[in-house]
């Protein structure tokens, strides 16, 4: 097997052209997909397969897509103050379904803390609550789109405190110890449970993309039964393959690496050719 998962950020709009608005950038790589032939797959399918669950075929040429940090974007439309009216990342996949009348599905993968949501609305955008969680149930009832862990609250640097034991913000690198694993990953999977059933999360996404030895080695690997995650996802740009690292799988970001439709097609094509 050889797939590549794609990540978008819906916040990520400061134009309207390509390199500036991710939602600008799906849209387009959409048609790229289509355009390569290639078929849009669940990433729990993708899990699937790497895990021996189901025959690699059913992940033959196709992509996954992931999108992170799960704003209200990934689902609602919005107006933005000042690049204007945009398409929410879930009515860009509908739209591209009906056109070429085909199977679309992304995984979100959210920030699950309402208390941190709150203020990263307040410190990371512009405090009009466009980061609430009202979309979760429909979005993942729809089908159009998987609900997952982005852990309780990214241990992101502008929140006051973070469930991080002495304090240190910024970094994923700094969850290694049991108390805050579980504290970031246990207790937002335990969440998206209670709101999501009978969804159960199972897949992480590591914020930043930071993964570290204590998670990789010993947390994910011997609490499954406390965390239930089937696989987790960092940032290594490349396709996820039959031999990559289950708790560490690869993922290629919009605006890191790829920058344009030519980039991702060289991406994807460069892909094929090993197929
Ligand atoms: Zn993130």
């Amino acid at each position: 097997m050889r797939v590549p998962v794609l990540t978008y950020h819906s916040n990520n709009i400061s134009g309207n052209d390509y390199a500036s608005n991710d939602h600008v950038a799906l849209a387009a790589d959409l048609g790229t997909i289509s355009r390569l032939g290639l078929r849009i797959v669940p990433l729990h399918q993708v899990v699937a397969a790497l895990l021996g669950e189901a025959e690699p075929a059913t992940v033959e040429r196709a992509v996954a897509l992931s999108f992170d940090d799960g704003s209200w974007f990934d689902w609602h439309d919005l107006d933005h103050p000042i690049c204007g009216p945009q398409r929410g990342f879930a009515g860009i996949l509908r739209e591209h379904a009906a056109q070429a009348a085909t199977a679309v599905h992304a995984t979100s993968f959210v920030i699950v803390s309402p208390l941190a949501r709150d203020e990263l609305d307040r410190t990371c955008l512009i405090g009009r609550s466009w980061w609430g969680d009202d979309w979760w149930l429909p979005a993942q009832r729809e089908g159009l789109l998987a609900v997952e862990n982005h852990s309780w609250d990214h241990n992101h640097h502008t929140l006051t405190r973070t469930a991080q034991r002495d304090g240190r913000k910024g970094s994923f690198s700094a969850i290694d110890s049991h108390e805050d694993a579980d504290a970031q990953i246990r207790q937002a999977a335990d969440w998206l449970d209670a709101r999501l059933a009978p969804h159960h999360a199972s897949l992480f996404a590591y914020p930043y993309g930071q993964a570290n030895d204590y998670l990789v080695r010993e947390y994910f690997p011997h609490h499954t039964a406390q965390h239930r995650v089937r696989a987790a996802f960092g940032t290594e740009p490349a396709p996820v393959e039959s031999i990559s690292p289950r708790w560490n799988l690869p993922r290629y970001v919009c605006g890191q690496h790829w920058r344009s439709g030519v980039e991702l097609e060289r991406l994807l094509t460069q892909g094929a050719g090993r197929w």
